[in-house]
């Protein structure tokens, strides 16, 4: 068993018409399918909640099969779930009324590159690490990383981001969407900024498959930095190390990436990628730019470091040592996992303005410390962003009941320190709640009217965001 579904969030189901269902397997032949196994696998990604699977998958492979199938669930009234590589956290893709799952990984293609004015554009089912693996040669790269191998259609719609570069919102500049009633809709241009009309781009972008299914994506790239270089340094505890990141943003130090790991963490990337980082607070760091300019940003993190009781300054030197870093980091999620066999892990993220981070972690600590369920703690610190992740046993109602509470506390505290519910993955199903305290009545109305203008049937991804 796993987490139930909230009852209040389960929707009725929008049975898939037979005749809808023939269509489909007439279109796209053995890309559709209605395996068990397939259709689970669709209907969860990486979320706390049981899977609710879609009636049907099908794999697209060009807008004119997004189109078919969008015009189709239009015109029987059934749900449409864009899916990337479902490694969404918050219950995006439960198919909470039915319907079918647009499974866009099959997309692959890099459409165009345009090295002279650094802009790319791909198809949504391009994943950041095939990106910059096929751009190398040009000297460009696009630096966004989630955490996940996620596709770039599955970060735009969702808000990843970098402390140097931006959110997808500032990083998308163009996007090619399939509306509800199956229209294909540019929107953007290739150019660095417009001010044209109402920014469409920066609707869809976060916008979690609710509006649309975006197929191709252009996105701004950046200059292979000349130096680049990676540390990591140890804090006497948590408090020191965000500390830290607080006077390294405050001061303007332009690091790239800056990420915290709390000793759980670094406990299970040691066991998992049989590393042997001390355990205790670390921050990850990274540092782009011309060798004298790494040079002296490095110094004064040093200092800045020593000063809250840093220790054991470790650079990577080499790119290889650079990626076993950052690797560990990335496969900290499944080394956690593996710690306590049988568990689910509830993850969740808030983000507050930097100044208050310390007092927004130091908090969720304490209270993660009393509960006596194992956690961890990842941190995309220098956005002010943290992810808390608990592991609990999905079979003992107590503890899973305990971590919601415990999420409800970390989030209104966000929200009284003046940040967000959630800085990165999205609302999906488990935050829905939060949207309506963090944004008012009145913003989540003109959100609604939004949505029923460009989704008047309620087929893009219902049930998500907010209710209908
Ligand atoms: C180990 C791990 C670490 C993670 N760390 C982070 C992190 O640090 N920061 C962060 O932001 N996220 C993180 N995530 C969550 C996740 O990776 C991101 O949300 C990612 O952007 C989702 O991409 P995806 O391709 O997996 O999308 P999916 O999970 O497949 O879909 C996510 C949502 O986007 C919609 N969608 C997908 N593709 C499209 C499309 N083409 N058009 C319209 N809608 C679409 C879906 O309907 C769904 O609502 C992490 C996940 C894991 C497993």
């Amino acid at each position: 068993m796993n987490a139930p579904l909230p009852t209040h969030l389960i929707p009725g189901l929008r049975p898939l018409p037979a005749a809808a269902l023939q269509a489909l397997r007439q279109h796209f032949g053995d890309r559709c399918s209605t395996a068990a196994s397939v259709r689970e696998q669709h209907g969860r990604g990486e979320s706390v909640y049981d899977a609710q699977p879609p009636e049907a998958v099908v794999f697209c492979e060009s807008n004119d099969d997004v189109v078919f199938v969008v015009k189709l669930a239009n015109e029987h009234a059934v749900p449409v779930i864009p899916f990337g590589v479902g490694s969404s956290l918050e219950g995006h893709l439960l198919a909470v009324q039915g319907g079918v799952s647009v499974d866009l990984s099959r997309m692959t293609k890099i459409l165009s590159v345009n090295a002279e004015d650094l802009t790319v554009t791909v198809q949504a089912g391009v994943t950041r690490e095939q990106l910059n693996r096929e751009i190398k040669d040009t000297g460009l790269f696009f630096p966004i990383d989630p955490g996940a191998n996620a596709s770039l259609g599955g970060m735009a719609a969702s808000g990843t981001n970098a402390v140097r570069y931006g959110t997808m919102r500032e990083n998308v500049l163009g996007l090619t969407v399939v509306t509800a009633a199956g229209e294909v809709v540019q929107t953007g241009t290739r150019a660095k900024k417009s001010s044209a009309g109402y920014d469409l781009t920066r609707l869809f972008v976060g916008s979690e498959g609710t509006l649309g299914v975006m197929t191709e994506v252009t996105l701004k790239l950046f200059p292979l930095p000349e130096a680049v270089s990676a540390a990591v340094c140890h804090f006497p505890s948590i408090d020191a190390a965000v500390q830290t990141t607080i006077q390294i943003i405050q001061m303007g130090v332009p690091i790239a990436r800056c990420e915290l790991l709390d000793a759980n963490a670094i406990r299970a990337v040691n066991a998992h990628s049989k590393l042997a980082l001390r355990e205790a607070p670390m921050l990850l760091m990274e540092f782009h730019g011309s060798e004298a300019s790494v040079k002296e940003q490095a110094e004064t993190v040093q200092e800045l470091a020593r000063e809250q009781g840093g220790e054991d300054f470790q650079w990577a030197a080499t790119p290889e040592e650079r990626s076993r870093l950052w690797a560990a980091r990335h496969q900290s999620y499944f080394a956690a996992l593996q710690t306590r066999p049988g568990c689910r892990c509830q993850s969740s993220d808030t983000c507050v303005p930097i100044s208050r981070l310390a007092e927004s972690i130091n908090q969720s600590v304490e209270e993660a410390e009393a509960s006596g369920i194992p956690y961890w703690i990842v941190g995309h610190v220098g956005d002010g962003n943290f992810h808390l992740s608990y592991l609990m046993d999905p079979d003992d109602a107590a503890e899973v009941e305990a971590v919601e509470r415990l999420n409800v506390q970390m989030v209104q505290r966000a929200l009284r320190l003046g940040g967000t519910c959630t800085g990165e993955h999205g609302i999906g199903l488990h935050k829905m709640g939060y949207l309506a305290e963090e944004a008012g009545p009145g913003a989540v109305e003109m959100m609604r009217g939004i949505k029923r203008a460009l989704d008047p049937k309620n087929i893009m991804n219902p049930g998500k965001v907010f209710a209908m």
